[in-house]
């Protein structure tokens, strides 16, 4: 294959915008096709946006989200929080989180083109680039066809609370039986709780923040010892995760155009990124090996 020059990527969220800006900065002329204008849809949203390498097996993909933590300590871009994690009484150092509606909006705003447009099928938009990529998250099972890997990527329903709160007694990622919390910004805070996500998904009921709140201010109370502030403004954003059928990311050529997706989306962009733009240009890495469609 020839040296793409001018690449569409389809889906503007951490992903998708990642790959777009190293496209960009490799020479290629992007133009990012999506259904929304800014990537922040509800996952960006929803998501605890925690870059970690913890719990993930096999060794290889632990390893994989251990690099791409690396990555994102070497780029020490403004909206990567290097806070450090505590998860069930043990430190994780290089953790931190990630502002993703930051991120994603300086990715955009390097790339040479984007256009507003739902995608159904991808025939017409590989006649006019060198070359298509897929990075539209739970989208990315219908736009891909061609690989088991990808017949759903669709996976559970999660939400994120987000709170005011001016004397929260921790500056890091804080992580006690599938309880999380971190710092969202000055005097914010950004929380879920793993235990009420599953009870409200075997109640058959969709998490609002009037169902959530009472429970995860008592959680957040019995496992911290620290009270948040019963009257403050709570909001609450949901969707579903990102999930290739085994759980591992899927990379490369599928069905005429190049897939990217998967769950840790936000830990691993900046290494997926930088992997999928060299693949695209010939530069293969070993490390792609085992996540291919
Ligand atoms: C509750 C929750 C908690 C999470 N916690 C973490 C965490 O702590 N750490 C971590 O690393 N990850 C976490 N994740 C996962 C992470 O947020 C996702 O993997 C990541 O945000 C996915 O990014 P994406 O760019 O692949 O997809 P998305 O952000 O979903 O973006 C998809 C893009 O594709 C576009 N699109 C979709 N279909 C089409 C179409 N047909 N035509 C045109 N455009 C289309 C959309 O408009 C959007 O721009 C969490 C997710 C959830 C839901």
């Amino acid at each position: 294959m020839t040296r793409p020059q001018h690449v569409a990527v389809i889906g503007a969220g951490v992903i998708g915008s990642s790959i777009a800006a190293a496209l960009e900065a490799s020479g290629v002329e992007v133009t990012v096709i999506a259904s929304d204008a800014t990537g922040t849809g509800p996952v960006s949203r929803a998501s605890l946006a925690w870059v970690n390498a913890r719990a993930k097996t096999p060794e290889y993909y632990r390893q994989f989200n251990a690099d791409a933590r690396a990555r994102w300590t070497e780029l020490a871009l403004p909206w990567f929080h290097a806070t450090g994690a505590r998860a069930d009484g043990e430190d994780f150092g290089p953790d931190g989180w990630v502002d993703t509606a930051a991120a994603i909006a300086a990715n955009l705003a390097s790339v040479s083109h984007v256009r507003v447009e739902t995608v159904t099928d991808t025939s017409a938009l590989r006649e006019e680039f060198d070359a298509v990529v897929v990075a539209a998250g739970a989208g990315t099972a219908a736009l891909a066809p061609g690989s088991p890997r990808l017949s759903t990527t669709t996976g559970a329903e999660g939400y994120l609370v987000r709170f005011a709160a001016s004397d929260a007694p921790f500056d890091r990622i804080v992580s006690i039986k599938g309880l999380q919390l971190r710092p969202d910004g000055e005097g914010r805070v950004a929380a879920q709780s793993l235990t009420i996500e599953n009870r409200l998904r075997e109640e058959g009921v969709t998490a609002t923040a009037e169902n959530v709140w009472p429970a995860l201010r008592a959680e957040i109370l019995a496992a911290t010892g620290w009270a948040p502030p019963a009257d403050t403004a709570v909001t609450i954003n949901r969707a579903h995760r990102t999930h290739p059928v085994d759980g591992l990311p899927v990379i490369g050529w599928v069905g005429g155009v190049y897939a990217v997706v998967a769950h840790s989306g936000v830990t691993l962009a900046p290494l997926l990124a930088d992997l999928a733009a060299r693949d695209l240009l010939g530069d293969e890495d070993p490390r792609l090996a085992p996540f291919r469609p």
